[in-house]
């Protein structure tokens, strides 16, 4: 129904999606300055004192804040400190990838209480994976705490309205898996999931690199190129979840033929299978990108050329990002990073050199701050950012849950997989 009227008429941003931001804003700051008083709060937000006695109500009626007394003395009254409640709740961030589940268990304010990781092998017996999955999630979550929400990241293509993994490519066959739904059915408390690069975009922008940032772009080098770009604290999705495809922007037009069914993709010249294929075809021999980089810094023409060439490639791609998006920081992620020091240097200097001048001179190019923990750790944002749209749906009857997590053993979800 509501599809049908958004065809012909603008979709306006009710209070609720307002008061969410307003929220995040809070709770964000409420992060870094706990424990501060309200008048402190309304200062660093920018929001009027009115509001934040709004907001903070409203916490506290989900019983997310605690308050102390302060020790300072204004005029015979005290302030009450407010800080976060450690004790309302535990959030679950999860990455699911090709080799491993991570999961990352943190509570509300996003401060990190404990990390598990488990090899993994996604596999056509979906079942097995979601046991594996669920065993994961069983081990980390403390029972004595309730359990608001589970994130998850995992490879795309993803539909992360319906929460349903769509087919990742070398991921055991899954198809049109909805797993969110089948997490939920199993824990029994609200569940999102998105891609792995667009998970990382929102760890990034939250706990990493590009925190306080609202427009930020996420690129992640390894086995392909993947990408999430944020805009207004928001991943930016577009009509088809394809907005902010770095990896699949155009570099050679009669270029190699790319699983998007497009030509000489970023992807098909820069990815790591691309790079070595591309070593091997020159007759270099290395084994790994750490080992093309040593070649090419130890004075290999073939293997600097490689080097360079993927250099390019990049800077065009990121120039062309930075003309679309003008996000104030493009965080560069995965393995392709971490082995080749000089990447970020050198694609910052064409960057900042290329897209008009003074204007991009500000734009700063880094390192992820997370490394390969960024997408479990954004999996925990999207699930709280996912439960702050509405707070009263998401975080009602949640005392039950962590015991009923903590007693379900998995069972009856088989009949709902698609394979
Ligand atoms: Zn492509």
């Amino acid at each position: 129904m509501k599809e049908g009227r958004s065809r012909s008429i603008r979709q306006g941003r009710n209070l609720p999606e307002v008061r969410a931001d307003n929220l995040s804003v809070v709770i964000e700051a409420l992060q870094k300055l706990q424990p501060i008083a309200r008048s402190a709060l309304a200062e660093a937000t920018g929001l009027t004192a009115a509001t934040i006695t709004h907001m903070v109500n409203e916490l506290e009626a989900f019983d997310l804040l605690v308050e102390v007394p302060s020790n300072e003395r204004n005029v015979g009254r005290r302030p009450t400190l407010l800080s976060f409640n450690r004790k309302r709740g535990q959030l679950i961030g999860l990455e699911i990838s090709r080799t491993r589940i991570l999961a990352i268990r943190s509570d509300f304010s996003g401060q990190i209480l404990a990390r598990h990781e488990e090899p993994f092998q996604p596999t056509a017996q979906v079942a097995e994976g979601l046991a594996a999955v669920s065993g994961v999630i069983r081990r980390l979550i403390d029972p004595s705490l309730p359990l608001l929400g589970i994130g998850v990241g995992v490879p795309g293509p993803v539909n992360s309205t319906q929460g349903t993994v769509i087919e990742p490519p070398n991921f055991g066959g899954w198809r049109n898996v909805p797993l969110t739904a089948l997490l939920r059915e199993r824990f029994g408390v609200p569940c999102w999931l998105d891609d792995d690069a667009k998970a990382a975009a929102y760890g990034e922008r939250w706990f990493g690199a590009g925190r306080h940032e609202e427009t930020l772009l996420y690129i992640s080098l390894r086995s392909g190129v993947g990408s999430g770009l944020i805009v207004g604290d928001r991943v930016y999705r577009g009509a088809h979840e394809l907005a902010g495809e770095i990896g699949h922007t155009t570099i050679h037009v009669d270029g190699p033929l790319c699983e998007c069914g497009n030509r000489g993709c970023l992807e098909t010249l820069v990815s790591v299978p691309a790079i070595m294929q591309e070593a091997r075809r020159l007759g270099v021999e290395a084994h790994s990108p750490a080992e093309l980089h040593r070649r090419a810094v130890s004075g290999d023409l073939v293997a600097g050329n490689i080097k360079d060439r993927v250099y390019l490639y990049l800077g065009a791609a990121l120039v062309n990002a930075v003309n679309h998006y003008d996000p104030a920081v493009i965080v560069l992620g995965g393995q392709l990073v971490r082995s080749w020091p000089d990447l970020i240097g050198t694609v910052a200097q064409r960057v900042k050199g290329r897209s008009f001048g003074y204007l991009s001179k500000d734009i700063r190019i880094v390192e992820s701050a997370l490394d390969s923990d960024a997408a479990a750790l954004g999996a925990v944002a999207i699930a709280r950012h996912n439960i702050l749209q509405n707070p009263a749906a998401a975080l009602q009857a949640t005392e039950v849950q962590a015991v009923r997590a903590a007693e379900v053993q998995g069972s009856g979800t088989v009949k709902h997989l698609h394979t």
